[in-house]
């Protein structure tokens, strides 16, 4: 895939992309890294679902936490490098088929901190991975990365575009509203996100991952009431 300058975002188009196969076979997600570690975590989890990517899929892949998932491959900076050695005895393992899943991922966690020789080495797998196979570079400095990667590349920014200040956002009025609206959904996504974040507990996760599947509905001319019908019972959950 051409190098874009145009970044793909927020979370709900690149699920779209996904579900429509549009996201290329290696990604930078560039953001802070808590919200590009969301965003890898989220990305990873519907890569390897067994089943649809449903919010609170229960299938083998999603009940596993994915830095121990057989088929996300987590590659770290030791001692602040990520060097060619260490890469070899990762890329060593994708021309084995996914274990569980029908998808391979691998998770390059400061991918400015790749060596040039690393950067070098990993150009020909960039170049003609098996198809099952997506790489995920995380970072917070792109020009950390060769040219010749940046090209093999798509880009997806882990910042929102649209504002997420949550305090003009009202979840009463967003489930009192009679029409739903992708930038209704959005900003929900977005309120959740940041609650999340705020209190660091797994049920706004899954409210947000809810939201994701919402926009996903939507897109797909889902009902608007059965919809609002989902989120608020998760909602409910969520506020118990
Ligand atoms: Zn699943």
């Amino acid at each position: 895939m051409k190098n874009s300058k145009a970044y793909l975002s927020p979370w709900p188009l690149i699920l779209q992309a996904w579900h429509t196969q549009r996201l290329g076979h290696a990604l930078v997600i560039q953001g802070s890294q808590e919200k590009a570690d969301l965003l890898a975590t989220a990305l990873s989890r519907q890569m390897t679902c067994e089943e649809v990517g449903d919010r609170g899929c229960e299938c083998r892949s999603c009940s596993r936490d994915i830095f121990d998932h057989p088929d996300v491959l987590h590659i770290q900076p030791e001692k602040d490098r990520i060097r060619r050695e260490q890469l070899q005895i990762v890329l060593q393992h994708i021309n084995r088929p996914p274990l569980w899943s029908h998808h391979l991922v691998i998770w390059v966690d400061q991918a400015h901190r790749l060596t040039e020789a690393a950067q070098n080495y990993l150009l020909k797998s960039l170049e003609e991975p098996p198809r099952y196979v997506t790489f995920i570079f995380v970072t917070e400095q792109i020009h950390g990365l060769l040219p010749t990667v940046r090209s093999r590349c798509q880009f997806l920014r882990a910042d929102p575009d649209i504002q997420d200040d949550d305090t003009h956002f009202d979840p009463d009025q967003f489930f009192a509203d009679n029409d739903l609206t992708k930038e209704q959904l959005i900003q929900f996504s977005y309120w959740v996100r940041t609650q999340y974040r705020r209190h660091q507990n797994k049920a706004w996760l899954e409210l947000w991952e809810a939201s994701y599947q919402a926009f996903h509905h939507l897109n797909a001319n889902g009902s608007q009431d059965l919809i609002k019908e989902i989120l608020r019972d998760v909602f409910d959950h969520v506020r118990q």
